[in-house]
């Protein structure tokens, strides 16, 4: 598409421009140009391998020592750590700079956006963060980096330091339930606000893909970003298929 004349970037940038209280929902496709793979676009892990969405259960986790060990090979090899934020994440900063901002619900636990300078108090990590490990059995949490230092050192399943329980990352994983607390605010953010930005997202994964019909509902306007058809493309205003690098700053900051 030509960017600047496209209607229906004309007609988003004008909901934009009309918006003082925005909420952005972000998913795993905001990410895949800084280099982490998402679930199920395309090129998705589990597109690609659909048997590997039964391991990600917190049962098997709990349960089986030989996938915690192959949970840990994985984590030292993640994508986060080389990954920059990118043209996608600096359109949202720039949201927030504004002022238009209300808050940054992120499906993403890699902690891209806060990276790129958005305001830890203004995103809900719904699903938890890579970047620090909990103890399943004392609650404890320790910086990731420590553990995996651990697991270079030769441990390779290593335990809590304080109590011997099973260390997971503080991720949210299947089978295991969201922080009521956050999904309330989330709720409550998207009930309250006058545009919804959906970015990223197959919007198929649930409690928080609800936030979407919740907003719209409370009659605010809602803008979908994604490079493929979501769940939720009917409910929409304005969709946007294509690039996310490209379609957000064509949004916000161009
Ligand atoms: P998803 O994998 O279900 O969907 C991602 C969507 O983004 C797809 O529809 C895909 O077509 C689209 N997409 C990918 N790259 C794009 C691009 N450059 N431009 C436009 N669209 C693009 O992701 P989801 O809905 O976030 O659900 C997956 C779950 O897995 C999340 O809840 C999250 O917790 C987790 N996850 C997180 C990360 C991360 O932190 N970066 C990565 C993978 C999965």
């Amino acid at each position: 598409m030509s960017m600047p004349t496209d209607p229906a970037i004309v007609a988003a940038r004008a909901l934009i421009a009309a918006a003082s209280r925005i909420v952005a929902l972000t998913g795993a496709g905001i990410s895949t140009e800084s280099g982490i793979p998402d679930f199920r676009g395309p090129q998705g892990v589990w597109t690609k391998n659909p048997g590997a969405e039964k391991l990600a259960t917190l049962q098997t986790y709990m349960t089986e020592p030989d996938l915690r060990r192959r949970a840990w090979q994985a984590r030292l090899h993640h994508e986060t750590w080389d990954a920059l934020p990118n043209a996608g994440h600096a359109a949202l900063v720039a949201l927030e700079t504004r002022g238009q901002l209300d808050t940054l619900i992120t499906q993403n636990i890699d902690g891209l956006h806060q990276r790129a300078g958005s305001s830890a108090q203004r995103v809900i990590e719904i699903h938890g963060t890579i970047h620090d490990v909990v103890c399943m059995a004392c609650g404890d949490r320790a910086p990731m980096q420590t553990a995996l230092q651990r697991v270079r050192g030769g441990e390779d399943d290593p335990a809590c330091l304080r109590c011997g329980g099973i260390l997971k990352s503080a991720t949210i994983s299947f089978g295991q339930s969201l922080v009521i607390a956050d999904l309330a605010r989330a709720d409550r953010a998207a009930r309250s606000c006058d545009l919804l930005l959906a970015i990223g997202s197959s919007l198929s994964v649930f409690p928080i893909a609800a936030v979407v019909p919740a907003a719209k509902r409370a009659g605010a306007k809602l803008i979908l970003v994604n490079g493929q058809a979501t769940a939720m493309d009917a409910l929409a205003d304005v969709v946007l298929h294509g690039r996310i690098g490209e379609i957000l700053p064509a949004l916000i900051t161009e």
